[in-house]
């Protein structure tokens, strides 16, 4: 038997204390405030944000804290405990599309994705000042739980409040959701702009938009936003994330190729995006008689098939974005409906749905990879209500929905298939739904 190896949340207190030791080390003075995001695993709801669907991810116990001091220049400075070396120092005006490189790019992005918005200004026009700033996380990096926007909302978070600072006039951002969404949009423009990763916006919203306890309903077309009870841990049951470790392979453009897949198809059905093509609450019968015309349209050659997909690839996209909606709605209907706590057949759906999805994700939409798929296979036959590959793909973590009692037996048989299959060791951490973005001290 392997023993399976835990990454479990740091107390935060320590997080804090290591954040402003390395601003110490770092800068030789005292850190003025603290502030931390989380990283996030998405329970259902995959590869839809950028096709117009909802997606319900929650925020993780695993944080990026961020040690700040303001600066007497506008310049901004960052050293970080995961990326040792000397700190690393920018003029606001160096920053900008294609000129930054590496995981500065960011911290970076942030302010100046800040500036571009007027997210900086306040009653006396203030400008986005300059800081020196020191991280440490627990979020792992790569792993597909989001590191990044955890990076990238501590610093928003953390700038909005240095604005706020000098301008007692300006309103944090922070203190209400509608200004939170404001900043999710400027983290958004930091990574897409700045960072040159076309993302779809989930990560920067649930992680400043989280509320402790639950998980969060965000419709992709507006970014509206809704909590939802999904009282996993009430039920006796356990929301398990596996990190594969895997390296992230074929990924440069996998993802592009299919949201190209995706955004022809929804040019051709003539919507804006694809989850437009489907009625507000579409029925199983409804998106089988779609898919129909589709293979009719497909068949009568009246539908392009664009440079680099065939007819099936193309009807795997389709029939994915439009089923996994369909699970979405089911299971944000399974948990608005019911009087919490959910009973167990509400569970045993959830663990159908999510089996669903990685069915879906694996034949249809073609971003599984051996290990994700070990992962879910071990996790199912060792008694796991459902289990599926979160994020998107092709490496990354997977989650499997299990009895509290069967974590322990579920992380051993997945790190046995790995061992078995001569995969590194896989880590796994529990999903216990936290806060968003925050000061801390
Ligand atoms: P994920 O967001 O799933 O963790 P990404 O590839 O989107 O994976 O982002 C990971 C990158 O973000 C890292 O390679 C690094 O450049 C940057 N990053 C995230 N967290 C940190 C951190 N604490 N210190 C330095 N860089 C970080
Ligand atoms: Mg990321």
């Amino acid at each position: 038997m392997t023993e399976p190896v835990w990454k479990p949340a740091p107390n935060a207190r320590e997080q804090i204390d290591a954040a402003r030791s390395l601003f110490r080390e770092t800068y030789g003075s005292e850190p003025w405030a603290v502030f931390s995001a989380p990283g996030r695993v998405n329970l259902i709801g995959e590869h839809v944000d950028y096709n117009g669907g909802t997606v319900v991810p929650l925020a993780l116990p695993h944080r990026t804290y961020v040690a700040v001091a303001p600066r007497e220049d506008r310049r901004v400075r960052v050293a970080s405990a995961e990326e040792p070396g000397d700190p690393v120092i920018t003029n606001p005006d160096d920053v900008a599309p294609g000129r930054v490189h590496g995981w500065t790019s960011y911290v970076f992005g942030v302010p100046w994705a800040m500036a571009h918005e007027s997210l900086g200004s306040g009653a006396n026009g203030v400008e986005i000042p300059g800081a020196d700033l020191a991280i440490c996380s627990s979020v792992p990096l790569g792993a597909g739980l989001s590191s990044s926007a955890a990076l990238e909302c501590s610093v928003a978070v953390a700038f909005d409040a240095l604005a706020s600072r000098e301008d007692a006039d300006r309103p944090l951002l922070a203190s209400s959701d509608e200004g939170r969404a404001r900043l999710a949009t400027a983290c958004i423009l930091a990574e897409n702009e700045i960072a040159g990763a076309s993302t779809g916006g989930m990560d920067q919203s649930i992680s400043l938009r989280a509320q402790e306890g639950s998980v969060l309903t965000i419709d992709c077309r507006d970014f509206s936003s809704r909590p939802l009870q999904i009282d996993v841990a009430s039920a006796g049951l356990s929301l398990l994330v596996i990190d594969t470790r895997a390296p992230h392979r074929l990924v440069d453009g996998q993802y592009a190729k299919r949201r190209e897949g995706c955004d022809s198809a929804a040019r051709a059905l003539d919507v804006p995006t694809l989850r437009d093509a489907l009625d507000e609450a579409p029925t199983e019968d409804d998106v089988q008689r779609l898919l129909r015309e589709w293979d009719a349209a497909v068949e009568s050659g009246a539908q392009d098939i664009p440079a680099g997909h065939t007819e099936a690839s193309m009807r795997g996209l389709v029939r994915h974005v439009w089923t996994e909606v369909l699970r979405t709605q089911k299971c944000v209907g399974l948990f608005s409906d019911a009087e919490p706590p959910a009973g167990d057949p509400a569970w045993a759906s959830l663990g159908e749905i999510l089996n669903g999805s990685h069915d879906s994700l694996r034949d249809d939409y073609r971003v599984s990879s051996p290990e994700l798929d070990a992962a879910v296979d071990a996790a199912r036959a060792a008694g796991a209500l459902g289990a599926r590959m979160t994020g998107g793909g092709f490496g990354g973590s997977a989650i499997a929905l299990v009895r509290r009692e069967h974590m322990e037996a579920v992380a051993s048989a997945v790190a046995d298939a790995f061992a078995d299959a001569g995969f590194g060791p896989p880590e796994f951490l529990e999903a216990l739904p936290s806060g968003a973005a925050r000061r801390d001290v």
